[in-house]
């Protein structure tokens, strides 16, 4: 019955409690927009749109983009979709938006300071964002990945309402974003928490290198308590605050950021139903509970093996 359970996700979520969590995709073109409807996901929290142009060259026209982003609004009609404006660079390049000489390109001009050096490309971005959302029934947000500072989410949120959209969003994943989230939110209307780039800039620990596996890990308690941080300034200025890199794909960790206050989670579609599942079993204070336990523990095993304790249905 398990197994039976497991294969199906129909949403919406909802914790024990009857709290309502909801839990959206992660998608980079419209085949992959369409597998996450299939797969039960209640709209799209990450549009990473770099990876709809990673074979590029050159700039997509308007009329190209407008393409590819109607692709996934057309998989999700009636739901929310969360588009990020192009984050290349590092892990990321795109051949005509990133220098490939710098010496730290994690650190270096990417995500939305790229904007600052090729002028023009983010606004004809939101431009195709607006024209393909004009032709759908989605509710589209737009989010800058790696801002770091207010003033960056205010030059952002200039451009998104200039472009005729109206709601502005920005990635938390940078660890001064994550100190400064009220300031932040005072500009924009959503945070998304990007745990992927925020452990790496947390732990000063490269994602591209296997070998540090034990630091990049988003269990590890001071990446949790960021994330608290951040979750707890979102609920002070009555924003919602997600969460849609990979640590919201893990089930025991999910309890964890639902615990810490996140107010909804995006992942890759295949995560969809046990993450629902586990989130099932469990009430809001049981999730704050347990989310207390991970962040006294000394390190990321000792997390996960005390909030595997609290979760039966994992063991
Ligand atoms: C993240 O950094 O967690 C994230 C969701 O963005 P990406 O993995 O695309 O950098
Ligand atoms: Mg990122």
């Amino acid at each position: 019955a398990t197994v039976d359970r497991l294969k199906s996700f129909t949403g919406p979520c909802l914790l024990a409690d009857g709290t309502r969590i909801p839990l959206r995709a992660n998608v980079g073109d419209g085949a992959q927009a369409r597998a996450a409807a299939a797969a039960g996901a209640e709209g799209v929290g990450l549009l990473r749109t770099e990876f709809c142009f990673l074979d590029r060259d050159t700039e997509p026209s308007v009329e190209e983009q407008a393409e590819a982003y109607g692709q996934v609004f057309a998989a999700f009609d009636d739901h929310k979709v969360v588009v990020r404006t192009l984050d290349a660079g590092a892990d990321k390049p795109l051949p005509f938006l990133t220098d490939t000489d710098e010496p730290n390109p994690a650190l270096g001009v990417r995500g939305f300071r790229t904007s600052r050096k090729a002028l023009g490309v983010l606004e004809r971005q939101l431009e195709a964002i607006a024209v393909a959302a004009a032709k759908h029934a989605v509710t589209v947000h737009v989010m800058a990945p790696m801002i770091a500072t207010a003033d960056e989410a205010r030059q952002f949120s200039e451009l998104v309402h200039a472009a005729g959209l109206p709601v502005a969003g920005v990635m938390v994943e940078v660890p001064s974003a994550a100190l400064r989230a009220a300031l932040i939110l005072d500009e924009v209307e959503f945070a998304s928490i990007g745990t992927n780039d925020l452990t790496q800039y947390v732990m000063a620990s490269d994602r591209m290198l296997g070998g540090l596996a034990e630091l990049s890990d988003s269990w590890q308690p001071a990446v949790l308590q960021l994330i608290g941080m951040t979750a707890s300034q979102g609920a002070g200025a009555e924003k919602s605050v997600g969460v849609c890199g990979e640590a919201a794909a893990d089930p025991a960790l999910a309890v964890v950021l639902v615990g810490l206050g996140v107010t909804s989670l995006s992942m890759a579609p295949r995560a969809l139903p046990a993450v629902a599942e586990v989130l099932a079993g469990v009430t809001v204070e049981q999730a704050r509970q347990i989310a207390r336990r991970a962040l006294a523990a000394r390190g990321p095993a000792e997390a996960k093996a005390a909030v595997r304790a609290d979760l039966p249905i994992l063991n």
